[in-house]
Formats: C-alpha cells, sequence, structure tokens
C-alpha cells in the first residue's frame, strides 16, 4: 500500500526532524523536500549508497522544507565520492524563490537545473527502460500560509495513484472524496495536534472527514504533538523510516 518512506517525519522538531519523504528504486532516488535537518539524515542514513540519479520535489520554501537543499547541492557537486546527476522540480510559481535560496546558499545557476511540472504531468523516466514511465506527478496549490504558496503533489506509479499534500490548512472536495473512494493507494497528509493551528490540518478534522475504513490508506506526517501511537490508535497509518517501521 505505502510508496514512501521518510528519511524523518516531524515539524520543527529536534527530535523528529524536518518532514521529508523519499523512494529509492533501481539507482533512481526521488526525494520530496530537503529541510534544514535532512541533509545530515540523508549522510546518516546511506540514502547516497548506490544512487546515480536524483529527483528533488520542492513542495514550498519554508525552511524545514528547503533548509539544506544548497548543502546537498555543493555536497553532490564537491564532495561526493561517485557522479550523482540530479534534476530540482519546482513548481513555476515558486521556482524563483527556489534559486533565490539556492543562491543565498552559493548555489549558482550553472550548478542546477530546475524543471517547471506545473502546467500538465511531469514524467520521470524508468531507469532501466527508457520508453517506459518510472513514476509520474503533478503539481497542484494548496492553502498553508498567506505569504507563501505551497503544493501538493498526486503522483502515479504502477497503475496506482498517490497523494502527498505538502504542508496544508486543509483538504479539497476532491481529495476527500478521493481518499473515501479509495482513488488514492495512499495518501500522505499533514497534520496538527493543535486544533487552532491555522497552517497545518488539524488531527481532529481529519478524523471528522474519514471514515475508519479508509484511515489505513492515510499516513499522518509532519508531526508535532501527536504521537505515532495517537495516529496508529484513530486507525491512520504512521509514516515508515528509513531504519525500522
Ligand atoms: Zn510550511
Ligand atoms: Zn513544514
Amino acid at each position: 500500500m505505502n510508496l514512501l518512506k521518510f528519511i524523518s517525519y516531524g515539524n520543527y522538531s529536534h527530535e523528529l526532524g524536518n518532514n521529508s519523504a523519499y523512494l529509492k528504486e533501481n539507482n533512481n532516488l526521488l526525494l520530496i523536500d530537503c529541510g534544514s535537518t535532512i541533509f545530515n539524515s540523508i549522510l546518516e542514513q546511506g540514502i547516497l549508497d548506490d544512487i546515480n540519479k536524483i529527483h528533488i520535489l520542492i513542495t514550498h520554501t519554508h525552511d524545514d522544507h528547503i533548509g539544506s537543499l544548497s548543502s546537498l547541492l555543493l555536497y553532490l557537486k564537491y564532495n561526493h565520492p561517485t557522479k550523482i546527476d540530479y534534476t530540482i522540480i519546482v513548481p513555476e510559481p515558486i521556482q524563483k524563490s527556489v534559486r533565490k535560496h539556492l543562491k543565498r546558499g552559493g548555489v549558482t545557476d550553472d550548478l542546477f537545473i530546475i524543471v517547471k511540472p506545473l502546467v500538465g504531468t511531469y514524467y520521470i523516466q524508468d531507469p532501466n527502460d527508457e520508453s517506459k514511465t518510472w513514476i509520474s506527478f503533478k503539481c497542484k496549490e494548496t492553502r498553508h500560509v498567506p505569504e507563501l504558496k505551497c503544493f501538493s503533489y498526486c503522483f502515479k506509479y504502477k497503475g496506482h495513484d498517490y497523494f502527498y499534500s505538502g504542508d496544508t490548512a486543509e483538504l479539497s472536495v476532491e481529495d476527500i472524496e478521493r481518499i473515501q473512494n479509495l482513488y488514492y493507494k495512499m495518501s500522505y497528509i499533514d497534520v496538527t495536534g493543535n486544533p487552532n493551528n491555522p497552517c497545518h490540518l488539524p488531527f481532529n478534522t481529519l478524523c471528522n472527514l474519514l471514515m475508519p475504513e479508509v484511515r489505513q490508506h492515510v499516513t499522518c506526517m509532519h508531526l508535532d504533538t501527536l504521537t505515532k501511537a495517537d495516529i496508529a490508535l484513530a486507525g491512520f497509518s504512521t509514516p515508515i523510516v528509513t531504519f525500522g517501521g
């Protein structure tokens, strides 16, 4: 049922790290976000072992989603023992702010490529057969904070659909229906334990929106005061991490 593993799955949390998920297959790595704590964790967890291509997707420019992207890119360019190609995939409306952020971190335009997938679907080739697609996705804007644009992603992988909310304060009617109808094999949804937090989806709201029968198809992520036990008790799935469950 699961598509993604998590490097870590916290809000701005010392113990849980920042929220970043990935898919690793056939020497390819799909990485979603690279917040402040993530670069160190990537090295500690050996995520780059056997990788020769990285596709980095960005949801928005809060530091807990992009804070160590410059470090990762500079490391790949200058320090990693083997060559790893990479592409940074950024929704068009935030690509300028991502570029600016990277420049501030010493990453100049010649070190990276930004692709704009906002219109239509972005396809990543199967590393073993270039005539086939490994994974494809679309992004769509979601409401998070007034000062920044944030994006969700819908993935298609091996004939199944998956949803990744990014940081979001709400779920669209379409996505609620899709979760209820099991259109998405798994959805990864940002939740907060604080019912008054205006920037993330309150966990009690999610419980009210989704009937218990479909909750196993929803992984709650970006945790603050909630624990994995709280989430599991309500019938939802918890993030699977690199080492263990
Ligand atoms: Zn955010
Ligand atoms: Zn965040």
